[in-house]
């Protein structure tokens, strides 16, 4: 591992002042993968910003029944609050499908959003990848892609977005709130992370030295579920996952929420199957339109096909369980 220097700010000012004046800074946050990425000799900082010392970890009841979550709360700790099981039950679920129970203990908010693909080619110094250097390539387009993405690909990287909380937080219309030199700004979720595009390497829209400090969520009412499907069933990545909500009244839907995990180059919102699904019966023929809609754009290969499939199945299974299972908690 590249030596660095290793900081430990006291406030979070002091710690976007660290991370401003040093461009090659990381923040050292809890459950990311930037260690694992640091011993490989993929990332390679100059600065190590330790965040886990400062005070964000409150989970804090918001006007109307949103919650403020802070950054630095763990997974764990969010999966069992018992607010969270109540109005979303979806994010409860998400978060403990997500990794295993260690590391849903050491893991925070901030650093699940931030965590970088598990792409093998991007872990692999000796392969071509171009989110580790621009232009170098794609080893993932004609090697071994079973698990790549089928949305939101590009001609220079089909690599998928791994975390399972952060679809929840996307159909949870769930605001950033980030803080950088010139204050505190928000960003929506689903604004949060980047296409791929022609720069596979610019994964998120935070400006350098940016740090997140909490994730809004507004008020839920409806029911919300989290169906997450993979090859084993512990300690696996999905394959496609959905998070899904739903509001109906005398059997037609006032409003869908839905966002595709496993599939996607970031958390999915599934705009146009809400769209067909928003005003329409809550029943299986309209879940499937629906589902054949939002798959209609997947750009597949010949090892990663079924997952198109699978993701229309997964949302029709699930949006079946929210309308015969009521709130499903
Ligand atoms: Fe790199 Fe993306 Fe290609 Fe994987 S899919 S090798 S991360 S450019």
């Amino acid at each position: 591992m590249k030596p660095f220097a290793y900081v430990k700010p006291a406030d979070v000012e002091a710690a976007v002042r660290a991370a401003a004046t040093e461009p090659r800074a990381r923040y050292l946050g809890g459950g990311t993968n930037l260690v694992d990425l640091m011993r490989e000799g993929i990332e390679r900082p100059d600065t190590v910003i330790d965040v886990t010392g400062l005070p964000l970890g409150t989970i804090d009841d918001l006007p109307g029944g949103g919650l403020r979550i802070g950054a630095l709360v763990r997974n764990s700790v969010l999966a069992a609050d018992r607010r969270v099981r109540a109005r979303y039950p979806m994010l409860s679920q998400a978060l403990l499908a997500g990794a295993s129970a260690q590391l849903r203990n050491m893991a925070t908010v901030g650093g699940n959003l931030l965590q970088r693909t598990r792409c093998a080619y991007f872990y692999d110094t000796g392969a071509a990848c171009n989110k580790r250097e621009r232009g170098a390539g794609c080893d993932a387009l004609d090697g071994f892609n079973r698990g790549s993405a089928i949305l939101g690909v590009s001609r220079h990287c089909i690599a998928v977005h791994p975390s399972d909380m952060a679809v929840a937080l996307a159909a949870l219309d769930a605001v950033v709130e980030v803080r950088g030199l010139d204050g505190t700004r928000r960003i929506p979720l689903t604004g949060l992370h980047r296409l791929p595009g022609d720069t596979p390497d610019v994964e998120h829209a935070l400006a350098p030295g940016e740090l997140i400090t909490a994730v809004e969520l507004p008020p839920l009412t409806a029911p919300s579920r989290y169906r997450k499907v993979r090859d084993r069933a512990s300690y696996a990545f999905a394959l496609v996952s959905v998070a899904a909500t739903l509001d109906v009244r005398d059997g037609v839907i006032a409003e869908a929420r839905l966002a595709l995990g496993g599939v996607a180059t970031k958390p999915w919102r599934a705009r146009e199957a809400e769209r067909l699904l928003t005003g329409g019966p809550a029943d299986e023929d309209a879940f499937r339109r629906a589902a054949e809609a939002e798959l209609a754009a997947a750009t597949v290969r010949p090892a990663n096909a079924f997952k198109a499939g699978l993701a229309r199945s997964t949302i029709v299974a699930t949006l079946r369980e929210l309308t015969t299972e009521g709130t499903a908690r």
